[in-house]
């Protein structure tokens, strides 16, 4: 089967029956990526170091192929992105973030700027701001599959937070560390920004990165009163981590997102033992946590995300217009409070 009969043939079906019933009349993904590779120093999971094959993806993925794969994921709703560079320390920033920028000239791209705790001198990043950034993603400064040993505090600083407060920017942190957000010093710096800059709106990348139940179950209470506090949905696949996000929080500070292009394979990350593991079809390169057979059927990652968010509103009760919200009002109510004058 090539890949428009696959398309034709399995995966719309399943979108029209599935998906596209619950989907609002448009889509904003809060999380995709977008980036060159001469834009890096080098490609991390060719750099022969450990961990660097965590994740390996395709080392172009320019802006065309992101409202591409936005098309395909959703073809019959306009598809909108909040989207950023490679946050990884092979990126060289400046052309890494000019290369972002340059999403504006489509519509419905939001891009975020890529830095970290004194990167980037806060008068420029205020400068950047009124060029069209949205806020910040901040980097990852470590290798793969290393889950560092560093802090909240010390990936993004005052200078940062103060300018993020100042104009209500989205500041999109991705939590160090094996334990995720389930680790208590994980908590204690989010909760500390969370309060000490309160008009910021900063958003947990992976839903604290709790692919597992138990992750998210010894998370959620860390964050349950932090109003400014939202996860976006990027690559949790699993319904009981939505459920139980559900159970404790406002859907209103849930965000539907992908992680493009890491959700354009067809597959499902599922957990085993105590993390997780995408399995994925046969096709893409090798990485670590993956593992590839044609003998299952599988459709798009961003599917299966939808599909959780789902059930997890079904076991919660959670109204259908809630729900929609989930996919597209939630995340644009960060993005107007944005102050862009
Ligand atoms: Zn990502």
């Amino acid at each position: 089967m090539n890949e428009r009969q696959r398309y034709r043939t399995v995966d719309l079906p399943f979108y029209r029956s599935e998906i596209a019933p619950i989907l609002p009349d448009r889509v904003l993904d809060f999380h995709a990526h977008t980036w060159r590779c001469r834009d890096w120093q080098k490609v991390p999971w060719q750099a022969g170091v450990k961990g660097a094959k965590y994740m390996v993806t395709t080392p172009d993925y320019p802006i065309e192929q992101l409202l591409k794969d936005g098309k395909t994921a959703f073809p019959d709703r306009p598809y909108s992105a909040v989207c950023f560079g490679a946050p990884m320390p092979a990126a060289d920033l400046d052309r890494t973030n000019a290369y972002t920028l340059s999403a504006r000239r489509h519509t419905g791209l939001f891009p975020l700027i890529v830095t970290g705790r004194d990167r980037i001198p806060a008068d420029r990043l205020r400068a950047m701001i009124a060029a069209g950034f949205f806020g910040f993603k901040v980097i990852l400064n470590w290798q793969g599959n290393d889950y560092s040993n560093v802090t909240v505090a010390d990936m993004i600083g005052p200078a940062e937070m103060e300018l993020a407060d100042e104009l209500r920017l989205v500041v999109l942190l991705h939590v160090p560390r094996s334990e995720r957000l389930a680790d208590p010093a994980i908590q204690k710096g989010v909760q500390a920004l969370s309060r000490r800059y309160p008009r910021s709106q900063i958003v947990l990348a992976h839903c604290g990165r709790c692919y597992t139940p138990d992750e998210m179950r010894d998370s959620i209470r860390s964050i349950e009163k932090l109003d400014n506090v939202y996860l976006d949905t990027s690559m949790v696949m699993d319904p009981t981590v939505l459920e139980i996000i559900f159970d404790r929080i406002d859907s209103r500070r849930v965000l539907f997102a992908t992680d493009f292009p890491v959700a354009a394979m067809r597959g499902r990350r599922v957990y085993v033992m105590d993390h997780w593991v995408d399995i994925v079809l046969e096709g893409y390169e090798k990485s670590d946590y993956r593992l590839a057979s044609n003998g299952i059927r599988a459709t798009f990652m961003s599917w299966e995300i939808a599909l959780a968010i789902r059930r997890a509103a079904e076991r919660v009760g959670l109204s259908r217009s809630r729900l929609r919200a989930v996919f597209h009002d939630n995340g644009m109510a960060l993005l107007d409070r944005v102050k862009k004058e």
